[in-house]
């Protein structure tokens, strides 16, 4: 699947908005990802999970491991491409952490993925709780990385479209200096 079809599909399904936003980061950005809304369609998301996978064939892997919730659709149907075993980590009090009887057997060959990788936070903490159980993390893969291949997980990382739309402060925003209203998706409410 080519970079430039994965960002049609985004568009297609409303995952993918052009505009002016307010992240959760605070930050204002051009642009909008929601990835559950491209993935609540199964064709899509099996499709963008065997196009993960296809980079993956040759390397044995099992399990492929994901954090929750953003990573575990995807990292489900890249599981099932490569007829791995799937796990996911989750944060318990903060910390990224297996639980629900997951385990993980000393070297085994594990693919961490990703729905989205912004900073790559979640990836490094979820190969850091992997190698805590002994797992031989060989690789992360995403959907979409947005750091515009800055992101650094610490092994390598295959994304199927990268964007390089940054995120910048209001004061820096050059919509905002345009006098265009900045949306916080997902609510209706609308300042400036
Ligand atoms: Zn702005």
């Amino acid at each position: 699947m080519q970079s430039d079809q994965v960002i049609e599909k985004f568009k297609e399904t409303g995952a993918l908005l052009e505009g002016h936003f307010l992240l959760s980061s605070g930050l204002h950005s051009s642009v909008y990802l929601q990835c559950a809304l491209v993935l609540q369609y199964p064709e899509e998301a099996a499709a963008f999970g065997r196009s993960i996978a296809e980079h993956f064939r040759e390397q044995n892997i099992s399990p492929v491991a994901s954090p929750a919730i953003g990573g575990i659709v995807i990292g489900h149907e890249v599981a099932r491409a490569l007829g791995a075993r799937f796990i996911w980590t989750e944060r318990q009090d903060g910390e990224m952490t297996l639980r629900r009887g997951f385990s993980v057997s000393p070297g085994e060959v594990t693919l961490v993925v990703e729905d989205v990788v912004t900073t790559g936070g979640s990836t490094r903490d979820t190969i850091a709780a992997l190698r805590a159980k002994g797992a031989q993390v060989v690789a992360a893969a995403s959907i979409i990385d947005r750091s515009a291949g800055k992101a650094a997980v610490g092994v390598p990382l295959v994304s199927l479209a990268t964007l390089s739309v940054p995120a910048v402060d209001s004061s820096n925003c050059d919509a905002c200096k345009r006098g265009e209203q900045v949306v916080k998706p997902g609510s209706r409410t609308v300042g400036k």
